[in-house]
């Protein structure tokens, strides 16, 4: 064999081995050897390899069987940290991660309008603040951000809000701390963070995953075959640019009715807005003083105190987001849809309302079978997906 193919084989069984301890955890190396097929010496020496590079370590005995007892290995979680960057908020966030995706120190430096280069340069300072806080080896730098990504190149194509147009970002982070740099769209690395880490998904589901974020604008992540679905490069989930109302109002893009006219943040606020400006008798006037002061905890606030006035708003969010979801069911059948959004844990109606339309849009018997749920993790989700993409590039454990 040729030694490059040896040296090959070698590091993919070597990953292997470390898969199978990072999912299953507390293991001896008969039980390694016999979940791989790998030979028990192969095992042993691997198993070493990955004992000196700190990886992994010894954690006693497995309980008294027949035979002897083994030794049982386990992942050493915090003997490496992740960079995980988050750019699709109006603050930049990053933290430090362990090998689980658990936050270690975050940091959060705010955008205050900037966008174009002064934005750039914020995110060359959060990287510096974060690498200056790791307490162990660095894995690799994970970034999800808004926006056309080519995830394969690391390349940002466009984003619109931050006025960004082609920027290298993986060569620029690169270059700057000669550390891997891996990027994907801020929606596919929430879709990521749910399946890796995410509490009611996994690999024991077998449907396709979607996750529908909704923030400055909206987007989808969707998984298939425990993998991110990357279509074409590019765009692959931007449902937020798909019409959803006809003689709808105009869209950042240009086009008329986008889901993202409907179903974004700034779209709600718009909503609110033109109801204040046009009613003088809109139930918002009494808890919306000053309109430069609405944000998403008033409209959580007006919901979990049943304002019908943003119910109805909230509604044809669903209703979008419904319509959004039937398209996706054409294309890939039923399937898990996560929403992530700040405001639908407070108001579980909006799942109602998309269940009600994908059943009225797609075949009915798919749409049953279509599981809707909130997203379980947090705000932080897009830097657990991050975290995830780093780990499965360096380690190969998930
Ligand atoms: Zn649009």
């Amino acid at each position: 064999m040729a030694k490059a193919s040896v040296k090959r084989n070698r590091i993919a069984s070597e990953q292997l081995v470390l898969r199978t301890i990072y999912s299953t955890g507390q293991i001896s190396r008969a039980d390694i050897a016999r979940a791989t097929k790998l030979t028990p010496p192969t095992v042993s020496e691997l198993v070493g390899k990955l004992l000196a590079d700190g990886l992994i370590e010894e954690k006693g005995l497995a309980p008294s069987s027949s035979g002897r007892r083994g030794i049982l290995l386990d992942v050493v979680d915090n003997s490496r940290q992740i960079i995980g960057i988050d750019l699709s908020r109006e603050d930049f966030r990053g933290a430090l991660t362990d090998l689980r995706g658990r936050t270690v120190h975050r940091v959060d430096l705010s955008l205050d309008g900037r966008d174009g280069e002064e934005a750039l340069s914020l995110v060359y300072d959060l990287v510096n603040q974060l690498i200056a806080s790791a307490t162990k080896p660095i894995l690799g730098i994970g970034i999800g951000a808004p926006g056309l990504i080519d995830p394969f190149d690391g390349i940002l194509q466009q984003a619109v809000n931050l006025n960004w147009r082609y920027i290298p970002i993986r060569s620029l982070l690169y270059d700057r701390n000669n550390l891997p740099v891996y990027m994907a769209n801020d929606c596919q690395l929430a879709a990521l963070a749910e399946f890796t880490f995410g509490e009611d998904n996994g690999p024991q589901n077998d449907l396709p995953l979607v996750v529908i974020k909704l923030g400055w604008g909206v987007g989808a992540g969707i998984i298939v075959d425990g993998k991110l679905l990357h279509g074409s490069r590019v765009g692959t989930g931007e449902i937020g640019h798909v019409r959803v109302v006809d003689n709808g109002i105009q869209c950042a893009c240009g086009n008329y009715g986008c889901l993202e006219t409907v179903a974004s943040i700034p779209a709600i606020m718009k909503q609110i807005k033109l109801s204040m400006n046009n009613d003088p008798n809109s139930s918002f006037h009494k808890f919306v003083k000053d309109q430069k002061e609405l944000n998403t905890n008033i409209v959580v606030w007006a919901l979990e105190n049943g304002n019908n006035d943003m119910s109805k708003i909230i509604d044809g969010v669903g209703e979008a987001l419904g319509i959004a979801a039937s398209n996706l069911v054409g294309v890939l059948g039923s399937c898990h849809i996560m929403i992530h959004c700040s405001i639908t844990c407070s108001y579980p109606l909006l799942i109602e309302k998309i269940r009600e339309t994908l059943i009225q849009r797609t075949l009915p018997s798919l749409a049953r079978a279509t599981k809707l749920s909130s997203t379980s993790l947090g705000s932080d989700n897009v830097i657990c997906g991050a975290s995830a993409l780093v780990l499965h590039h360096e380690l190969a454990v998930l």
